[in-house]
C-alpha cells in the first residue's frame, strides 16, 4: 500500500497517530472525526494514499468502491437505518483540509436538505 510520509491520515492508518477506529478492512480504514458535526461522524479512507477525488482514475477507483462498501456496513453497525449522508470535499474550493481522500459519513440526526 502506498503511504505518504507527512500525511496525517496515513499516520492514523498505520497507528502512529491514535484514532477511534470503527472499521478496518484490507483496503479501507474508518475512524471517528475528532470534531464531529453530527451524532455519528466517521471518516472513511482508502489505505492507499490517494490525495483527493481529483486523483481518482482507472488505476485506483476500486478503492472508492471499497470505501462505499465499507460505508454501507458501518451505517448498519451504527444503526443509521433511517439514512445518512456521505460527503467528499475536494481541493481548496471544496474545503478539503487533509490531502488524503476521505468520505465523511454523517448521521444520527435529520440533516438539513441544503447542500451548501
Ligand atoms: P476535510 O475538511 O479535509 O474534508 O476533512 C478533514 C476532517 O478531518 C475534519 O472533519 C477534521 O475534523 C478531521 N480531522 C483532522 N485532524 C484529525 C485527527 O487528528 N483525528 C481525527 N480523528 N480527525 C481529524
Ligand atoms: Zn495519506
Amino acid at each position: 500500500m502506498m503511504k505518504e510520509e507527512n500525511c496525517l491520515f496515513c499516520k492514523i492508518i498505520d497507528g502512529t497517530i491514535p484514532s477511534s477506529k470503527v472499521y478496518e478492512g484490507e483496503d479501507v480504514f474508518a475512524f471517528r472525526d475528532i470534531n464531529p458535526q453530527a451524532p455519528v461522524h466517521i471518516l472513511i479512507v482508502p489505505k492507499e494514499h490517494i490525495p483527493s477525488a481529483q486523483a481518482v482514475d482507472a488505476s485506483n477507483s476500486a478503492y472508492v468502491a471499497k470505501c462505499f462498501e465499507a460505508a454501507s456496513k458501518i451505517a448498519s453497525a451504527e444503526g443509521l437505518s433511517n439514512g445518512y449522508r456521505i460527503i467528499n470535499n475536494c481541493g481548496e474550493d471544496g474545503g478539503q483540509s487533509v490531502m488524503h481522500l476521505h468520505f465523511h459519513l454523517l448521521g444520527g440526526v435529520k440533516l438539513t436538505e441544503k447542500i451548501l
